[in-house]
């Protein structure tokens, strides 16, 4: 049978290893158990040797809510490494906006890496940035990677099983966008293979000091991660050295195909490790015996609202995410456009539409669209542009907003949170996260109920210490410069924005919702 790339089989099969674990209890037992089939502790780190674990954390939340790595498996990889006579740290970011500080407490995660031995936990939010070449470069020939991280001898990396609404799954390679520098992140999520071209640049910046991948799968997470999912019950620990490896056997035991990461392929192909299990000894327990078919990540493309509607042409993922979150909030008594797309079509009258939104630098840019598009979209009686690509990351930035101010989304996180509860169809979306998604976007949760819950949840202490953390949308030229081996200037290419002066029909007030983006360009 014609196989994936056309290439040599590998002269040395990659190893993964599967132990099982009931619960956290036996955590230790289970993580103990993958490294022992892999070779012993000595193969990963020796003494003397800097360790740096990365566990999966997004957002503040409680262990239970299986949406981060157990604090169990933290504590028991910090133990072998500290067995081995390493000294070790952790370090890690979180999703946007999210306190990174706030996370590492409330997950568990820094009190079981202290308790274990471990010398610091690392806030990445707040750390030293170096720039990094990427060898073999897809998407980015430089990265910034943290200080901390590339100090180490040896990095640890500990996903989280779980599905995520970008890549099918987190696992081994996307979980790498917690140590990318944040304005270099929210440039990566137009789509799945966008993002997995990304990654798998920051994988190969790592090199060979990138030692394991161990996923904590006794717990995981099906349909709508990475954030707003079900909790499920692998009971399994999967490791390997090879990380590509790990996410194909992992992909496989979640009943997905082995390469359907976009981000596995990408890497395969740039020989950072193999997906075909042919090539994979698979050590301890059996794929066959451990199958656990999880509830994939399913996108809600439309409002969940009737008088939202979408017009869409040629749209990324990246823009239509946002589709259940726009307008913020929901006015019943008015009529909403939602526009994506480098060729929108728009078969409606919109002269009836209170406000419309352009969703992204393709819908913002009549200079891109159809012929006749400024006209239909200026027959409505108010646009609001979200010039960025992709769209969502103006949409995220929502709480910096004047018109914001005073409202729910001056809670940290709330946003993309919601955002995220709101992706994927209600039955494989946490329900009780949804539904507090919904009433936030219904106003029917007051700035003091969002306060009030927060509060119960992280308890008052913490919740008043959190300073979420701000991440600067970066001008689209200025990513460009990550493209290139060395630093230099470019000159912005310039892109035809639609412009506004008033309400009159054929001239729409025009709302710009980013100054600091491309658009920015003036063009007469
Ligand atoms: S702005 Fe255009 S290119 Fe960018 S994500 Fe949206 S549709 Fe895709």
């Amino acid at each position: 049978m014609r196989k994936f790339l056309e290439r040599p089989p590998l002269a040395e099969k990659s190893k993964v290893a599967i132990a099982r674990g009931e619960d956290y209890g036996e955590a230790e037992k289970a993580v103990r158990r993958v490294v022992e089939l892999l070779g012993g502790i000595g193969k990963i780190c020796k003494p003397g040797d800097k360790v740096m674990i990365k566990p999966n954390m997004i957002y503040a939340s409680k262990p239970e809510e299986a949406e981060t790595t157990h604090p169990a498996v933290v504590k028991a990889m910090v133990t072998l490494c500290r067995e081995a006579g390493a000294s070790v740290k952790l370090g890690e970011q979180t999703g946007w906006h999210c306190d990174p500080e706030l996370s590492f407490t409330v997950t568990g995660i820094k009190d079981a890496a202290l308790a274990a031995g471990a010398d610091e936990v690392v806030n990445w939010d707040t750390d030293e940035y170096v720039t990094v070449a990427v060898p073999n470069p897809r998407s980015f020939a430089r990265v910034m990677l943290p200080k901390s991280l590339m100090d180490a001898d040896v990095i640890i990396h500990l996903p989280k099983m779980k599905t995520n609404a970008v890549q099918v799954a987190t696992l081994g390679i996307k979980g790498w966008i917690g140590a990318l520098h944040n304005s270099m992140r929210t440039f990566i999520h137009k789509n799945a293979l966008d993002n997995g071209w990304a990654t798998t640049d920051v994988v190969k910046a790592l090199g060979p000091k990138l030692k394991l991948t161990l996923i904590d799968g006794i717990e995981g997470m099906e349909g709508s991660g990475p954030h707003a999912g079900l909790v499920c019950h692998p009971k399994l620990i999967i490791a390997s050295q090879d990380v590509v490896a790990c996410n194909a056997v992992t992909c496989k035991i979640m009943g997905f195909h082995p390469l359907e990461i976009p981000a596995t392929q990408v890497a395969m192909k740039d020989g950072v490790g193999t997906a075909d299990l042919d090539e994979i000894d698979v050590l301890g327990e059996r794929i066959e015996d451990v199958l656990y078919p999880f509830k994939r990540a399913v996108n809600q493309y439309v409002s969940h609202y009737s008088n939202v509607r979408e017009f869409v042409g040629g749209a990324c993922q990246g823009c239509f995410w946002t589709f259940p979150s726009l307008p913020p909030h929901v006015d019943p008594e008015k009529k909403y456009a939602l526009v994506a797309g480098a060729r929108a079509l728009i078969g409606d009258d919109l002269s009836s539409y209170d406000e419309v939104h352009l969703i992204g630098i393709c819908a913002c840019a009549p200079s891109h669209q159809l012929p006749g598009f400024k006209e239909r979209v200026g027959r409505a009686k108010k646009i609001v542009t979200h010039p960025y690509c992709p769209g969502y990351n103006t949409a995220v930035h929502h709480h910096e907003k004047a018109e914001a101010k005073g409202d729910v989304f001056e809670v940290p996180d709330l946003l993309l949170g919601d955002m995220c509860a709101l992706w994927a169809v209600p039955d494989v979306t946490n329900e009780d996260k949804m539904e507090a998604a919904l009433a936030r976007k219904e106003n029917r949760q007051s700035l003091e109920d969002v306060r009030r819950t927060a509060e119960q949840y992280y308890g008052p202490a913490l919740l008043e210490s959190s300073k979420p953390a701000l991440w600067p949308m970066t001008p689209l030229r200025e990513m460009a410069k990550w493209q290139d081996p060395v630093d230099r200037e470019l000159s912005p290419t310039p892109i035809r924005f639609l412009q506004g002066n008033g309400s009159s029909a054929g001239t729409p007030n025009v709302v710009r919702t980013d100054e600091r983006g491309e658009g920015s360009i003036p063009v007469k």
